[in-house]
């Protein structure tokens, strides 16, 4: 089967691998219909450390059940599936209080022997936790919307839910990557008053638009910072969504919740510490997030991607086969797309 590989920096490749196995009792082989590249696979991309074997990538999938291991009961061959970025059980202890990604017999795509999403077919451990299976068609039209519910549009709400966004609050969002805009999308689903937004690419930034951006800040630094106060009158944001990872990122988040608020993180931290120590003490700010226990949130997220009430699927721009996924890295590090999806 075909597989995506990245052996260092810009080096992406599409080559065949042995065909995934069952080898697990609990495991369920997917053959994938929908895979896409997430913003988080352009930080290996950028800075990787050369790799002799190759790292196996995606983790975000549609597909359709091809086997199941002995002690599956939940999905069978034929069902049309998505999986959450990480695999989990659903009986622990974390996984029963929804947080899946702490699962203690979880772990996530594309790590030790457990392959990459960007493949035609994948190894699901841990099946009957993990895989939620679709009412639609295999070519429905809702598929990049559901797709979403893999990955981005489960994590902009985590990073909403995080930053505890509520009705008539004041938000602001740092980051107009595909978590970004999906974190816009769900500040509004749950009632957000007026919803900042801090990015400064013109596509992006209509897209957020149509999903609920009230205000958009394209200052960067000490001057987002202050045009935000300005625009909030001086208070700053109840609730802040940072959903980029970067130190300066991270820094303008904090600088932006006013006194009381809250910051929702995401964005996967490329720093060892969070800044501002100081202000957010005297500020009395919240930081929280993580990783999103996507799988929780698709009970959640589902019936309004199945009924239209959302549409996260607008994030994806382009749409290629396997062969064009190193393009499609391409395109994304180079800010041409938004989000890549691969189509089977
Ligand atoms: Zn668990």
């Amino acid at each position: 089967m075909k597989a995506t590989l990245m052996y260092g920096p810009g080096d992406v490749r599409v080559e065949t691998v042995p065909d995934v196995r069952i080898i697990e009792p609990t495991d369920a082989l997917v053959v994938i219909t929908r895979a896409c590249i997430c913003g988080s696979d352009l930080w290996p991309y950028k800075t990787m450390n050369p790799s002799e074997t190759g790292r196996s990538m995606g983790h975000e999938l549609i597909g359709v059940v091809d086997a199941v291991g002995s002690e599956v009961r939940k999905v069978k061959r034929g069902d049309l599936v998505v999986a959450p970025f990480a695999f989990s059980d659903g009986t622990c202890i974390f996984c029963r209080e929804g947080l899946h990604t702490s699962c203690m017999h979880g772990g996530f795509f594309g790590i030790g022997d457990v392959g990459g999403a960007q493949s035609e077919a994948v190894r699901v451990p841990q099946a009957d936790g993990t895989l939620v299976v679709l009412p639609v068609g295999r070519d429905d039209d809702l598929m990049p919307s559901l797709l979403t519910l893999s990955d981005v549009m489960g994590t902009g709400h985590h990073a909403a839910v995080c930053a505890k966004v509520g009705p008539g609050k004041t938000v602001a969002v740092v980051g107009d990557g595909a978590v970004g805009i999906c974190g816009v999308l769900a500040a509004r689903r749950l009632g957000a008053g007026r919803i900042i937004l801090l990015g400064r690419h013109p596509d992006r930034i209509a897209l957020a638009k149509e999903f609920g951006a009230t205000d958009i800040v394209s200052e960067r630094g000490d001057d987002a910072v202050e045009r935000v106060r300005e625009i909030t009158h001086g208070l700053g944001a109840h609730s802040v969504l940072e959903c980029v990872g970067l130190e300066q990122s991270m820094l303008t988040a904090l600088s932006i919740a006013r006194p009381g608020g809250s910051v929702g993180r995401v964005g996967v931290p490329q720093e060892q510490t969070i800044p501002a120590a100081q202000p957010t003490f005297y500020n009395n700010i919240t930081v929280s997030g993580g990783p999103a226990p996507v799988r929780a949130y698709i009970e959640e997220l589902l019936p309004d991607v199945l009924d239209g009430g959302i549409n996260p699927g607008r994030v994806f721009d382009r749409i290629t086969d396997i062969e064009g996924v190193p393009d499609g890295y391409r395109e994304m590090n180079d800010r041409k797309a938004i989000k890549v999806m691969i189509k089977f």
